[in-house]
């Protein structure tokens, strides 16, 4: 189907509390354009050296997401402009991202990535160690990142009941964390999980950002 007709489609299946974030990975302008023109405004990428050129092409009120992984030499390319960075899977990263906020004056919100799936390749950080993170000294000392929530990845598998267990213990580790670090802080909310292929499992297991980029791109 047409990228508009896709795109009406996902939104209505979609509730409100919940953010859809269009991943354009391999996506040209052209077509990230014809979301655009049908009101869609926030867009996601997964490479720093495509969410550079296509932030400089594209118009100025798109809000652009990184949700792939993210090198720290990447990060000042896109500190100046980057709406969310779904991918934060070390505190080095986040030393650095910090940094680059700083120097660009403005505080750039992040989400962690936890690691849930029984794959090994994926990238993100265990419970004990996101825990760490935020217990840690140089975190304590940042002042220019908000951590907004957590992101993860479920296993790429046909069986939903295997997605399912992970994106609940994505949300029960959310609410853990936001209980035992977050208790005054609103902007820590975000659940990023669910993608083409799992989204409406992530939105049942308490997702407030989608991130689809098949389902809405693929005409
Ligand atoms: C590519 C990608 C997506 C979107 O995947 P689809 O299956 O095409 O919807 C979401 N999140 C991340 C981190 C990605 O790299």
């Amino acid at each position: 189907m047409p990228v508009t007709e896709n795109l009406l489609k996902i939104n209505s299946t979609i509730p409100d509390n919940v953010q859809l974030v269009a991943v354009t990975k391999t996506i040209s302008p052209e077509t990230i354009m014809k979301a655009y023109d049908a009101g869609h405004r926030v867009f996601g990428e997964s490479k720093a050296q495509e969410l550079v050129p296509k932030y400089d092409s594209l118009p100025s009120d798109i809000q652009w997401h990184m949700v792939g992984h993210l090198q720290s030499n990447k990060v000042k390319y896109i500190a100046p402009f980057v709406s969310l960075i779904h991918s934060v899977d070390s505190l080095k990263l986040l030393k650095t991202i910090n940094k680059e906020g700083k120097k660009n004056d403005r505080t750039i919100p992040c989400l962690l990535q936890l690691h849930i799936a029984e794959e090994s390749t994926k990238y993100g950080l265990s419970f004990d160690e996101c825990c760490e993170l935020l217990e840690s000294e140089p975190f304590r000392q940042m002042t220019h990142v908000s951590v907004n929530g957590l992101m993860a990845m479920a296993t790429f598998t046909e069986n939903q009941e295997t997605i399912r267990k992970e994106f609940r213990f994505l949300k029960q580790s959310f609410d853990i964390i936001r209980e035992r670090y977050f208790q005054n802080n609103e902007n820590f909310r975000e659940i990023s999980m669910g993608m083409s292929n799992d989204y409406e499992i992530g939105i049942e297991e308490g997702s407030t950002m989608v991130r689809i980029g098949s389902a809405l791109f693929n005409e």
